[in-house]
């Protein structure tokens, strides 16, 4: 189906339109001019479910973040804020509820299945009443199953035999290829939903948001208030201006971020940073020595790095954090030979080592690699990065706890001056952020 050009989105919201994005089918575009902060729009989940890691710090219907959440009683393990969440969750908990306690510790659905459970009981639901909007928007969303790759299909064959297993008692689980579309069209289309510091909460489904295309130089940034989505622009904008938000992470250099978008949604970004590649040379810098380094030299060291990246992801549930740092350091030893410490590679390393070293509550350490993080970071990024944000945030609030106050308050101050932008000034983090600020 394809949308007509002009044609509203469901609810019709003011100053945006369907129209048909030359090479790249449906977009979204502004009808009158935004400025860099402004919300385009904000718009509820379809769908959306809490992380099991994140159970008992959240509330599963409205995600927000109390330590005073109440538990459910029957499987213990899903918690609220008061009886009007829970009462409303229980269309979606019910799906969970008395099957965690029939496996018990052998429950263990993937997000996708558990998501992609919610969206089945979700339609039915709907479909009993109305059909509404918002469904046939997410029957129109994109799937790939013919691009998908082996590694992929025997993922999703995973997926939907966990679906089968945990969820066919309070479901009606439609056929293998419907499912097969379904798995795709959320994998494609679902959103992560982060915290300020970039920890992963949940996964939602917004029909909506799936119109927005992609671009290594967004004009928008998505944020989450709650279980919502908010759209804000990044970018001055002006009527015509199509609504572009990145789907990656926008750090990498451009055949890296094409890689990743070739393997995840299967097309090749032509923004004008792709087509000029402006920003590669300073992510591949190399050290200054007296003598220049041999091409080949770089080349096998990129393909080293892929290698420790990759393999650093596939260690990382199973491996012991002390194990996982001391990969990070000999990588970033054996790339410091050739890389400067601002390189794309050797920041991903030290990243993920800041990471290990604050769930080691060793705060020095993190508080090294993440000074380390910041400057390149603010060149790399595009303007009013979350990926920027974060890493102040983190390391605000690492001084904060070492008491280093003024390191403290001006870490904070540049995480809010880019939060502010991005979140919108009413946001309660930027709430927090206030207080923090204040406290000292
Ligand atoms: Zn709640
Ligand atoms: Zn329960
Ligand atoms: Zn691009």
């Amino acid at each position: 189906m394809t949308p007509r050009a002009g044609s509203t989105m469901t609810g019709s919201i003011e100053g945006l339109e369907r129209f048909d994005s030359p090479g790249k089918g449906r977009g979204l575009r502004v009808t009158r001019p935004f400025k860099v902060g402004e919300l385009l729009f904000s718009c509820p989940a379809f769908s959306h479910v809490l992380s099991v890691k994140e159970r008992g710090c959240y509330c599963e219907f409205c995600f927000t973040r109390t330590q005073h959440l109440a538990r459910c009683g029957k499987c213990k393990k899903a918690f609220y804020c008061n009886v009007k969440c829970q009462k409303g969750d229980w269309a979606m908990h019910k799906l969970e509820c008395s099957a965690m306690v029939a496996f018990g510790e052998n429950w263990c659905p993937s997000e996708l299945s558990r998501l992609v459970a919610r969206i089945l009981a979700k339609k039915k639901m709907q479909k009993e009443r109305c059909i509404c909007e918002k469904m046939l928007l997410i029957g129109e969303m994109q799937s790939h199953t013919e691009d998908e790759d082996n590694e992929k299909r025997e993922m999703t064959e995973a997926d939907i035999a966990g679906l089968h297993r945990f969820y066919s008692k309070h479901l009606d689980v439609p056929d293998h290829k419907e499912l097969l579309t379904l798995f795709s069209q959320v994998a494609c289309n679902g959103f992560t939903i982060e915290d300020d510091e970039l920890s992963h909460l949940g996964t939602a489904v917004y029909p909506d948001m799936a119109l927005i295309n992609h671009s290594c130089l967004p004009s928008v940034i998505v944020t989450f208030k709650g279980t919502s989505a908010e759209v804000r622009a990044v970018q001055d904008m002006k009527p015509g201006d199509e609504v572009l938000i990145s789907y990656i992470d926008l750090l990498y250099p451009t055949d890296d971020r094409n890689n990743r978008l070739r393997e995840s949604y299967y097309f090749i970004c032509d923004c004008q940073e792709c087509k000029s590649q402006s920003k590669d040379k300073a992510k591949l810098k190399v050290r200054k020595q007296r003598d220049s380094i041999e091409p080949d030299v770089i080349n096998n060291m990129v393909r080293y790095a892929r290698k420790a990246i990759r393999e650093f992801r596939e260690f990382k549930h199973t491996k012991t954090p002390s194990e996982l740092l001391e990969m990070c350091e000999q990588s970033l030893e054996e790339m410091g030979a050739v890389f400067d410490d601002s390189n794309v590679y050797m920041l991903h390393m030290m990243y993920q080592a800041m990471g290990i070293c604050m769930y080691m509550q060793d705060l020095d350490g993190a508080i090294r690699y993440g000074e380390k993080l910041l400057k390149p970071y603010s060149h790399l990024y595009p303007p009013y990065s979350l990926n920027v944000s974060s890493v102040y945030l983190k390391l605000g609030r690492l001084y904060l706890g070492l008491e280093r106050q003024s390191a403290c308050t001006s870490a904070l101050k540049k995480a809010m001056a880019i939060m502010e932008v991005a979140h919108g000034k009413d946001h309660f983090y930027i709430e927090e952020l206030r207080k923090m600020i204040a406290q000292k």
